[in-house]
């Protein structure tokens, strides 16, 4: 059997080759418009700039608009890219007119997790892109599908779905839908190579891969607290395992809103076993939005910088208290397998579907989308040699 780094380097080297990734038969984009100056806007803007491609940031909010170049800058400065502030003057440009997308030969749409908002932004989007243009989704779980329902020419649009922190996380999502073309695929890919990110291509579907085996992860981390485990012991069973993060800082870093939104197109497509979560609402009630609104789970005093945690923040337990049920004391493994095992029974769910064919990509996408730590080989290498389901847990 291979180490666990030799396997990931196996991973790199089979993505690297895939075919239909990144064909260097299509073109480079040369210029990208980015619809959303939010939290993944921003940071997808950055990734762009840093890489020399000029980017039009739309977004209808005048203040998140004059700060943009100071965030985006912001984002760079902490990739530890050197770019004089100069050269993101030159190649960021805010701006509230959206008309400005005719420009561009990539436009990726980044505005809330929402049909009703995406949809109509599309119908007024598609009669001004160039030829040869093509709209993409920074979508979490909303079926590609679904969004192409209105287009005049759904061939050109697909999902191209990055990963929080755009710095931190080298994976991409190309969703194909139904009616995507092949050279819609086949441009995405090579746009995310040419900003220096790993595409990988998934089919169509509610949440798509990556974020079919989030759910379960950052579910777990709820049912846990409302069993009893505390925020520390559940953050600290999932950072000493590796994770990049622990499931209750990954929910106050996506933003409650966002978590919220998301959950609902999961829990609407799989009943049977998503429900939404008393304590996501209970949260998003008391306005505890997450690091954006500078409190969630943990607290965010001013001067953190972008990848610093959140501190604890004894005012949350009230609303966790409201709703829990026992007074669980769990140890750290017993939490690991609380909170990955129904990860690994989503990842059998997939394969049994082929939503993903081959079981590298479910590491694949561990690793590079979720910060599942690399000493571990991925999920499904990981569940492998950690052995079957407890069931004392
Ligand atoms: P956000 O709320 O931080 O940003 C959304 C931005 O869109 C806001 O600045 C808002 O003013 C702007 N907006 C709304 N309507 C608009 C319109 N018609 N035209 C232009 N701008 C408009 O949200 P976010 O967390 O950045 O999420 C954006 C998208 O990315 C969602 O689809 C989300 O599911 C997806 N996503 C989020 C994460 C995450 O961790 N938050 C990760 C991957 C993908």
């Amino acid at each position: 059997m291979l180490t666990a780094e030799q396997y990931v380097q196996s991973l790199i080297a089979w993505n690297a080759s895939s075919e239909s990734l990144g064909s260097d038969a299509a073109s480079e984009t040369r210029c990208v418009a980015v619809i959303g100056a939010g939290l993944m806007g921003t940071a997808i803007a950055a990734a762009n700039v840093q890489t020399g491609i000029p980017v039009i940031l739309v977004d209808v909010c005048d203040e998140l608009l004059a700060t943009a170049k100071r965030r985006v800058a912001a984002e760079i400065a902490f990739n530890e890219q050197i770019l004089p502030q100069t050269a993101v003057d030159r190649l960021l440009q805010p701006t509230a007119d959206e008309s400005r997308v005719a420009e561009c030969d990539l436009v990726i749409e980044s505005i809330p997790e929402n049909p009703a908002l995406k949809q109509p932004l599309y119908a007024r989007l598609e009669p001004r892109l160039s030829a040869g243009a093509i709209l993409v989704s920074n979508t979490s779980t909303i079926p590609i599908g679904k969004l192409a329902a209105g287009l005049a020419d759904p061939s050109r649009f697909c999902g191209l779905h990055f990963f929080h922190p755009v710095r931190r996380r080298p994976l991409v999502e190309v969703i194909r839908g139904a009616k995507t073309a092949a050279e819609t695929v086949a441009s995405a890919a090579r746009y995310a190579r040419q900003i220096g990110k790993m595409p990988i291509v998934v089919d169509d579907g509610p949440g798509f891969l990556v974020n079919r085996l989030l759910m379960p992860y950052l579910n777990s981390a709820l049912e846990l607290l409302l069993d009893g485990v505390s925020i520390e012991a559940v953050e600290r069973a999932a950072t000493n395992f590796g994770m990049a993060m622990g499931p209750l800082r990954l929910i106050d870093e996506i933003g409650l809103e966002t978590a919220m939104l998301a959950g609902k197109v999961l829990w609407q497509a799989f009943p049977d076993r998503v429900a939404p979560s008393p304590l996501l609402v209970a949260m998003y009630k008391a306005k505890r939005m997450g690091r954006k609104a500078k409190t969630g789970f943990f607290a965010y005093p001013e001067g953190l910088s972008l990848d610093q945690p959140g501190l604890a923040d004894p005012s949350v337990q009230p609303v966790i208290d409201a709703w829990r049920r026992g007074s669980l004391d769990l140890p750290d493994e017993a939490i690991v397998r609380r909170l990955l095992d129904p990860m690994v029974l989503e990842a059998r769910r997939i394969l049994d579907e082929q939503t993903v064919s081959d079981p590298r990509a479910i590491d694949l996408a561990t690793l590079f989308g979720l910060g599942f730590p690399r000493s571990r080989g991925g999920l499904l290498y990981w569940a492998e040699s950690a052995g079957p389901f407890s069931t004392n847990v």
